[in-house]
């Protein structure tokens, strides 16, 4: 073999190195950064609430009134669900154990750190936080004294408490810490319950966070996404797109409200030499409160 032959097959051999290590080794390691998001939002008024936008997952609230509840007490919180329900989407239904709202009965007369006798106590026992809604899915009641109102003040007030609602300063307010007949359901508390439960109670996959990195031709992927909705999601597919065209899907089961998942890949195997655009995409045969933020475009920085 003469020299040239030689200097063929070097440079031959060369090349084909050359031309590998560009397709798969990391030379020049191209990040992508998050691009776009967008998020459902209602109006965030932090006073009234213990959090914002609390509410039970739907406007079909369960009930048990426990067997320490005499009948007049009975009587005093069936009247408040009755009229709350009047005022509100929500509708407020029995059942004999294991509803949404429990309700308990005390006789005794307790006092409370101020000297003054504790009427009741009220409030949601279980909350799951988000960033759109805290919901609410478990609440508790115990009524202590009688309200001897002509209307079941205490009972409202407590009810009032397991729905989210918070102390008011106003003397004439039923949210008031101490107790009187004259005191209203302030107009401010019937709104903020009639926004928060026209919105259907539907699930809302989103995208938390989204990392691309690009070594060659090998892809590295990490995105966070979580439910933001009012129930649990439905089974959903997550696709990613490079360029328009699809390299990786991935398929997951149903999030629960309130849960989201953290997901990496690594050394996914991209065919086009350079990439401007990686785009995720989460499917689901479902409605959601938010279809927008289930994309996530992630460009190079
Ligand atoms: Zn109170």
């Amino acid at each position: 073999m003469g020299w040239k032959n030689v200097l063929f097959v070097l440079i031959t051999i060369g090349l084909v190195f050359s031309i590998l290590a560009y397709l798969f080794f990391p030379f020049f390691p191209v990040d992508f950064n998050f691009d776009a998001n967008s998020n459902f939002s209602t109006t965030s008024d932090t006073s009234m609430q213990f959090y914002p936008n609390m509410r039970f997952s739907t406007d079909e609230v369960s009930f048990t009134i426990h067997d320490s509840c005499n009948l007049e007490k009975e009587g005093e919180m069936k009247e408040a669900f009755h009229i709350i329900e009047n005022l509100t989407p929500i509708n407020f239904y029995e059942l004999s154990d294991l509803g949404d709202i429990d309700v308990f009965c005390e006789e005794k007369n307790k006092l409370g750190d101020d000297g003054l006798f504790i009427a009741g106590e009220g409030g949601p026992v279980n909350v799951t936080t988000g960033s759109n809604f805290n919901v609410i899915s478990k609440g508790e009641i115990i009524l202590i004294r009688n309200s001897d109102c002509e209307r079941p003040n205490i009972a409202l007030h407590e009810l009032l408490h397991v729905l989210g609602f918070d102390h008011s300063n106003n003397t004439n307010n039923i949210m008031y810490p101490v107790s009187k007949c004259k005191q209203t359901i302030g107009d401010d508390i019937v709104n903020k319950l009639n926004e928060l439960y026209s919105i259907e109670p539907l699930s809302d996959l989103e995208f938390k966070s989204a990392n691309a990195i690009m070594k060659g031709r090998a892809l590295d992927l990490n995105f966070t996404i979580k439910n933001e909705g009012l129930i649990d999601s439905q089974d959903y597919v997550v696709n990613v797109y490079a360029d328009g065209k699809e390299i990786k899907s991935f398929s997951s089961e149903r999030l629960k409200v309130g849960y989201g998942q953290s997901v990496e890949f690594t050394n996914i195997l991209v065919s086009q030499i350079t990439i401007k655009e990686i785009k995720i995409v989460a499917e689901g045969n479902f409605n959601e409160l938010d279809k927008s933020n289930n994309k996530v475009v992630l460009k190079i920085k």
